[in-house]
């Protein structure tokens, strides 16, 4: 089953995408890691994405493209995967769409995560994330040891800070909304749920969504 998690940064998609890979026993896949894990080693994609990740600006399509293509073509991805954040744009939700035919496969679910923006701007500034892990917390200050204990320290995302995050909302609005239409106007099967609330309500309602 390929499920696409569309919705705005901060609504919970790498949390509950984490959860719906574990109860389908699949992969995920989030480009936001994969685009910070690049940064970190300092590699030729990390060089030229970091400008536009730290403005909260979205990297080129044709960078996301490659990830795409080259993410699904892994045989671990053979029963299904959890696309979180991988698809933010129409020619990004095209491209996705032609390399899943090349494949034989389809978008099986686009899962739509609604929340409100004031709700998402407290989420995002309260939020801190493990250097090692990437894994997001709330409630903790940059500076804090993981508390996972993976070793790994609690640093604030560049794009975590204000400015980052209103630029993120505005980007969302203008070019990943968009996407929801597309899949409409192509007859997939778009589910919305409410993001709102605890962590374990909006599991039960995202898992509901792939008949778990
Ligand atoms: P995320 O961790 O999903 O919030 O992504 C962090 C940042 O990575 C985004 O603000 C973008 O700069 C970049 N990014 C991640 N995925 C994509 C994508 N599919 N298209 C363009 N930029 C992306």
């Amino acid at each position: 089953m390929i499920v696409v998690l569309l919705g705005p940064p901060g609504a919970g998609k790498g949390t509950q995408g984490e959860r719906i890979a574990a109860a389908l026993g699949v992969p995920k896949i989030a480009t936001g890691d994969v685009l910070r894990a690049a940064v970190k080693d300092g590699t030729k994609l990390g060089l030229e994405a970091k400008a536009f990740m730290d403005r909260g600006d979205l990297v080129p399509d044709a960078v996301i493209l490659g990830i795409m293509k080259e993410a699904l073509a892994q045989p671990a991805q053979a029963k299904g995967v959890i696309l979180d954040g991988v698809v933010r744009t129409v020619p990004q939700a095209e491209g996705l769409a032609k390399v899943t035919k090349e494949l034989g496969r389809k978008v099986d679910v686009v899962l739509v995560f609604d929340i409100a923006d004031d709700l998402l701007v407290e989420r995002l500034s309260g939020r801190t994330t493990c250097d090692r892990e990437q894994k997001p917390f709330t409630g903790l200050k940059p500076g804090d040891p993981c508390p996972n204990k993976c070793g790994g320290t609690l640093v604030r995302r560049q794009d975590d800070e204000p400015e980052a995050i209103r630029n993120r909302l505005r980007v969302y609005q203008a070019q990943t909304a968009p996407v929801l239409d597309w899949y409409m106007g192509q007859g997939a099967n778009v589910v919305r749920i409410d993001a709102a609330g605890s962590f374990d309500d909006v599991t039960k309602r995202a898992l509901a969504t792939v008949g778990r």
